[in-house]
């Protein structure tokens, strides 16, 4: 999987890609980062990317030609997916990663301050993807939460040990509770079902609580 990444902040998104799985991810060819500055693009001396809104009001928006110039430098694979990160855009679901997880390519803009002049939406055309219903500063961290959970999905990214098959949503359910050592911490025991090596019996007590987590947190899950 090939993340191409149109940012202002280049180092944000390289940065985290720099630690823990992701890191072993890119290090093992799981994964390929690539972030390109629309700022390197600008026909501006001053190296200018945004101005201020036609019609008056707050904030800076995001002139067309820097991000246009920036995209079309991205080559494109064949099975590939343009995304703008958008708090208009659609949700981030499981559904929509593991969908997104079927590209070879995810070439992602990340705005910033008022957002994008709508004609970067016109000609480029992009799926917009909102992290929910909330307003960030930036979309760094939505284009990471993008490639973090499209990255787990891959083959050879997680081991057997961070297996993703039991987490939550996996399946439509959320996850059963986890424990480690020790057995007993402040007076708080580790469930005896999960001590007498009985997997069907410790599998059946997982089901009934992942059942009983959806039913009290996400009922809306279960529907
Ligand atoms: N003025 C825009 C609006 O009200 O729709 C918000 C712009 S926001 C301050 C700047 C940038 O942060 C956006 O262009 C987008 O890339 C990113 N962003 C902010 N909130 C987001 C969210 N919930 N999901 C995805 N991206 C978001």
């Amino acid at each position: 999987m090939r993340f191409d990444v149109l940012t202002l902040f280049p180092e944000m998104v390289e940065n985290y890609c720099n630690f823990s799985i992701l890191k072993r991810a890119v290090d093992a060819g799981v994964v390929e980062l690539n972030t390109v500055n629309p700022r390197d693009f600008t026909l501006d001396k001053h190296k200018k990317v945004d101005d201020t809104p036609y019609g008056g009001g707050a904030g800076m928006v995001l002139m067309p030609q820097p991000y246009v110039d920036a995209y079309e430098s991205v080559q494109q694979l064949e099975n590939s997916v343009t995304i703008m990160l958008s708090p208009q855009g659609e949700p981030l679901k499981e559904n929509l990663v593991n969908d997104l997880a079927q590209y070879d390519q995810i070439i992602m803009l990340c705005g910033h301050y008022e957002g994008f002049d709508e004609r970067i939406r016109d000609i480029i055309n992009p799926r917009e993807i909102s992290l929910g219903d909330f307003v960030l500063t930036g979309g760094e961290l939505p284009a990471l939460c993008v490639i973090d959970a499209v990255s787990r999905k891959l083959e050879g990214t997680l081991g057997k040990i961070e297996s993703a098959q039991d987490d939550s949503f996996a399946d439509g359910l959320l996850e059963y509770p986890q424990y480690t050592k020790p057995r007993e911490y402040r007076g708080l025991k580790v469930p005896e079902v999960l001590l007498n090596g009985n997997h069907k019996e410790i599998n059946e007590y997982r089901y009934s609580e992942r059942l009983k987590r959806t039913r009290e947190r996400r009922p809306d899950l279960l529907h």
